[in-house]
């Protein structure tokens, strides 16, 4: 078969790999090469890497020349022998896919841990054994353009707006989230956020069992908390996993993610005695709400990755004491600020702002009523003076709501450079 793979990043290259080895005649094509017609000439099938939106005048060509468009991970998961729990979410993602990962292992089967997180799935999944289970991490782009694809488990952590550069509207971007999970069939087993309404009523178009998780219900069946533990209730059994306490990573929002997590490695056949020891285990992943050290009573934090509103919103609501000094701003994303300035209004006795957004949080900020601002040019700035006005008990908090691209080439760079200068003090 003659393929073409549209894109060269970790997915296009993963996939091209592995296509060319399986015998077919594989050529990658960037968007550098400018030759999109020639290099689709004569060619059976169009691989298309998440960066590649399908609304791009090459693949209308490639379609309109009857030539078949599928995703990369429509590739790996047809070639996958294993079984896979495919997991997706505006948050959380790589929280939880790296934590069912762990949970898995329990098994005692070979696992795999790849996707979004940053590892080509095609690669991955090859030549696994058909006991071995993958824990994929998916995001809107790379489920966009999914038919077949229908992992044994899927998982939904939750919805909030993001990306509407590329899918325009909510509702498209929803669509997109929502493939993960309407090809599974009835021995498959989708795992949803009760407390979410929107990702709550999609189980009645689907045609696999769906098993809810929730923080806010105890649900007849389902996965959820009840004086202080996560209990599941499954086919009339109920199982009790260890105290929500014995956490290591914190905050509501990682009380669903492990919510999430314990749903997804249950169905997959792990002992409850065998969860409780992961969850007890289970550090932070890097750049998310990471603890950096404690200078003076004032403790650090670096979370990075919040990229987003909502995920900041979270992280402050991890502090229920408030009292946070937070560091904010990046290359705005141009979203709705209301609710994070009420909630930094709530949470937050100092903000410090920088970047590219930073003009736009001030305004949000004042409309809101936040006081003690502060705006700087540099994370070297923002850390001194982070350190100047924050006293014992408030704690420094980086989670920035914003993309780094302004200053830094990626959020984990960013998270890096705050924990260097932070170590400094
Ligand atoms: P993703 O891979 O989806 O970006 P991560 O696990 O990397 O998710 O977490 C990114 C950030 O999102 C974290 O720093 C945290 O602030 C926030 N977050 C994590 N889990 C959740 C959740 N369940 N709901 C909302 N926000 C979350």
């Amino acid at each position: 078969m003659k393929v073409l793979v549209y894109g060269a990043g970790v997915s296009g290259k993963g996939v091209a790999e592995v296509l060319q080895k399986a015998g077919n005649d594989v050529l990658v094509y960037t968007d550098a090469m400018n030759s999109f017609a020639t290099s689709v000439e004569g060619v059976d099938l169009l691989v298309l890497s998440p960066g590649v939106s399908p609304e791009k005048e090459e693949v209308r060509l490639a379609l309109s020349r009857g030539i078949k468009v599928v995703p990369e991970i429509e590739v790996a998961f047809a070639r996958c022998s294993g079984r896979m729990a495919a997991i997706t979410g505006t948050n959380g993602k790589t929280t939880t896919t790296t934590l069912v990962g762990e949970m898995l292992k329990t098994l005692g089967v070979p696992v795999k841990v790849a996707g979004n997180i940053g590892l080509s799935l095609s690669k991955e999944t090859e030549e696994l054994s058909a006991d071995a289970w993958v824990a994929a991490e998916l995001s809107s782009f790379q489920l966009e353009t999914v038919q077949n694809f229908a992992p044994t488990i899927s998982c939904v952590l939750n919805l909030t707006p993001d990306h509407l550069e590329r899918h325009h509207t909510l509702e498209n971007y929803y669509r997109a989230k929502r493939n993960i999970c309407l090809q599974q069939r009835e021995n498959q087993f989708a795992v949803l956020n009760y407390d979410d309404a929107n990702i709550r009523s999609w189980a009645y178009d689907l045609r696999c069992r769906v098993c809810y998780f929730s923080r806010r219900m105890e649900l007849p069946e389902g996965v959820f908390i009840r004086d202080g533990s996560f209990v599941v209730a499954w086919d009339g059994k109920e199982e009790i996993v260890c105290s929500v306490k014995d956490m290591k990573i914190f905050g509501p929002h990682n009380e669903e993610n492990v919510l999430a997590a314990i749903a997804v490695a249950y169905l997959a056949g792990c002992r409850v005695t065998d969860l409780a020891k992961v969850i007890k285990n289970f550090q932070p992943v890097e750049h998310r709400l990471e603890y950096v050290r404690t200078l003076d009573g004032v403790r650090y934090y670096n979370d990075s990755k919040a990229t987003n509103t909502d995920s900041a919103v979270k992280a402050l609501e991890a502090f229920p004491d408030g009292h946070v000094i937070l560091i904010a701003g990046g290359h705005d994303k141009l979203t709705d600020l209301r609710d994070f300035m009420g909630t930094i209004k709530k949470f937050v006795d100092v903000l410090i702002l920088l970047g590219e957004a930073k003009a736009r949080f001030l305004a949000a900020a004042k409309a809101e009523g936040v006081k003690n601002i502060y705006l700087v040019d540099s994370y070297d700035e923002a850390v001194a003076l982070a350190r100047k006005v924050a006293k014992k008990p408030q704690v420094v908090l980086l989670s920035p709501a914003c993309s780094s691209y302004d200053m830094f080439s990626c959020f984990e760079e960013r998270g890096k450079k705050f924990k260097e200068l932070v170590q400094a003090l």
